[in-house]
Protein backbone atom coordinates (compact mmCIF):
# COMPACT_ATOMS: atom_id res chain seq x y z
CA UNK A 1 0.00 0.00 0.00
CA UNK A 2 2.57 2.76 0.82
CA UNK A 3 4.86 1.71 -2.48
CA UNK A 4 1.66 2.24 -4.49
CA UNK A 5 0.93 5.53 -2.53
CA UNK A 6 4.81 6.68 -3.42
CA UNK A 7 4.53 5.54 -7.14
CA UNK A 8 1.63 7.71 -7.81
CA UNK A 9 3.14 10.19 -5.63
CA UNK A 10 6.36 9.78 -8.53
CA UNK A 11 4.09 10.43 -11.50
CA UNK A 12 1.54 13.07 -10.35
CA UNK A 13 4.74 15.41 -9.62
CA UNK A 14 4.78 18.94 -11.37
CA UNK A 15 8.04 19.38 -13.77
CA UNK A 16 10.68 21.11 -11.77
CA UNK A 17 9.65 24.91 -11.39
CA UNK A 18 11.95 27.74 -12.27
CA UNK A 19 13.15 29.89 -9.55
CA UNK A 20 11.12 32.69 -9.36
CA UNK A 21 12.50 35.57 -11.56
CA UNK A 22 12.20 39.24 -11.35
CA UNK A 23 11.52 40.23 -15.05
CA UNK A 24 11.38 43.66 -16.46
CA UNK A 25 7.50 43.75 -17.41
CA UNK A 26 3.97 45.36 -17.10
CA UNK A 27 3.22 41.56 -14.56
CA UNK A 28 6.23 42.09 -12.26
CA UNK A 29 5.62 46.10 -12.36
CA UNK A 30 2.18 46.01 -11.09
CA UNK A 31 3.38 43.08 -8.67
CA UNK A 32 5.85 45.45 -7.05
CA UNK A 33 3.62 48.70 -7.60
CA UNK A 34 0.32 46.99 -6.06
CA UNK A 35 1.99 44.05 -3.76
CA UNK A 36 0.88 41.49 -5.39
CA UNK A 37 2.60 38.09 -5.04
CA UNK A 38 4.89 36.36 -7.40
CA UNK A 39 1.54 34.02 -8.03
CA UNK A 40 -0.51 36.97 -9.27
CA UNK A 41 -0.41 36.55 -13.22
CA UNK A 42 -1.33 38.78 -16.13
CA UNK A 43 -3.76 37.68 -18.74
CA UNK A 44 -4.91 41.15 -19.84
CA UNK A 45 -3.22 43.72 -21.24
CA UNK A 46 -4.48 47.12 -22.45
CA UNK A 47 -2.74 50.04 -23.88
CA UNK A 48 -4.92 53.13 -23.28
CA UNK A 49 -4.68 57.21 -24.66
CA UNK A 50 -1.81 58.81 -26.25
CA UNK A 51 1.22 61.01 -26.08
CA UNK A 52 1.21 62.52 -22.69
CA UNK A 53 -1.44 60.62 -21.19
CA UNK A 54 -0.73 57.21 -22.16
CA UNK A 55 -1.08 54.22 -19.66
CA UNK A 56 -1.67 50.61 -19.57
CA UNK A 57 -4.53 48.80 -17.66
CA UNK A 58 -3.35 44.97 -16.84
CA UNK A 59 -5.80 42.13 -15.99
CA UNK A 60 -4.41 39.32 -13.66
CA UNK A 61 -4.84 36.82 -10.69
CA UNK A 62 -3.83 33.91 -8.47
CA UNK A 63 -3.15 31.14 -10.41
CA UNK A 64 -1.48 28.35 -8.47
CA UNK A 65 -2.06 25.19 -10.73
CA UNK A 66 0.40 24.28 -13.54
CA UNK A 67 -0.18 21.70 -16.67
CA UNK A 68 1.42 18.62 -15.01
CA UNK A 69 1.91 16.61 -18.27
CA UNK A 70 1.35 16.72 -21.95
CA UNK A 71 2.37 19.79 -24.53
CA UNK A 72 1.16 22.53 -21.71
CA UNK A 73 3.17 21.27 -19.29
CA UNK A 74 4.16 23.62 -16.55
CA UNK A 75 1.95 26.49 -18.55
CA UNK A 76 -1.15 28.01 -15.91
CA UNK A 77 -4.19 26.37 -15.71
CA UNK A 78 -6.20 29.66 -15.89
CA UNK A 79 -9.25 28.24 -15.01
CA UNK A 80 -8.05 27.51 -11.42
CA UNK A 81 -7.16 30.72 -11.00
CA UNK A 82 -8.56 32.58 -7.42
CA UNK A 83 -11.63 34.53 -9.15
CA UNK A 84 -11.29 36.73 -5.56
CA UNK A 85 -8.16 37.86 -6.86
CA UNK A 86 -8.67 38.77 -10.29
CA UNK A 87 -8.32 42.40 -10.56
CA UNK A 88 -7.47 45.53 -13.30
CA UNK A 89 -4.68 47.60 -12.58
CA UNK A 90 -3.64 51.16 -14.15
CA UNK A 91 -0.09 52.97 -14.49
CA UNK A 92 1.24 55.43 -16.01
CA UNK A 93 3.50 53.96 -18.99
CA UNK A 94 6.16 56.64 -18.30
CA UNK A 95 5.96 55.41 -15.04
CA UNK A 96 6.67 52.12 -16.07
CA UNK A 97 9.44 53.03 -18.09
CA UNK A 98 11.05 54.96 -15.36
CA UNK A 99 11.11 51.54 -13.79
CA UNK A 100 12.57 50.00 -16.34
CA UNK A 101 15.47 51.55 -16.35
CA UNK A 102 15.88 51.41 -12.44
CA UNK A 103 15.36 47.62 -13.24
CA UNK A 104 18.49 47.50 -15.94
CA UNK A 105 20.65 49.55 -13.42
CA UNK A 106 19.89 47.27 -10.40
CA UNK A 107 20.34 43.80 -12.75
CA UNK A 108 22.42 45.55 -15.22
CA UNK A 109 20.33 43.03 -17.43
CA UNK A 110 18.90 44.45 -20.75
CA UNK A 111 15.58 45.15 -19.90
CA UNK A 112 14.24 44.16 -23.68
CA UNK A 113 15.57 40.39 -23.18
CA UNK A 114 15.70 40.35 -19.77
CA UNK A 115 19.00 39.38 -20.12
CA UNK A 116 18.48 36.20 -22.52
CA UNK A 117 20.05 37.77 -25.51
CA UNK A 118 16.71 36.78 -27.56
CA UNK A 119 13.45 39.21 -27.65
CA UNK A 120 10.30 38.29 -27.80
CA UNK A 121 8.81 37.52 -31.58
CA UNK A 122 6.06 36.40 -31.94
CA UNK A 123 3.46 33.38 -30.69
CA UNK A 124 0.44 31.12 -31.98
CA UNK A 125 -1.54 28.74 -30.58
CA UNK A 126 0.40 26.31 -33.15
CA UNK A 127 3.78 27.06 -31.79
CA UNK A 128 4.31 28.83 -29.33
CA UNK A 129 6.88 31.68 -28.13
CA UNK A 130 8.81 32.45 -31.16
CA UNK A 131 12.26 34.66 -30.57
CA UNK A 132 14.43 36.18 -32.18
CA UNK A 133 18.33 38.27 -31.90
CA UNK A 134 17.62 41.27 -29.07
CA UNK A 135 17.37 44.52 -30.85
CA UNK A 136 18.49 46.58 -28.05
CA UNK A 137 21.44 44.65 -26.65
CA UNK A 138 22.76 42.61 -29.57
CA UNK A 139 22.19 40.01 -28.21
CA UNK A 140 24.76 40.26 -25.34
CA UNK A 141 21.83 40.37 -22.41
CA UNK A 142 23.45 43.15 -20.83
CA UNK A 143 21.85 46.71 -19.92
CA UNK A 144 22.61 48.80 -22.98
ZN1 LIG B 1 18.47 42.36 -24.91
Amino acid sequence: METQQLTMLAEDAPPPVLPFERKADYEQYARETYGFSKDWHVFRWEAKGADDNKFIVVTGAVVYERFKRGKHVGNLVWKSRLRETEVPVSFRDDAFRAWILKWEAETGKCSKCNGSGQEFSGWSKQDGVKTRDCTRCKTTGAAP
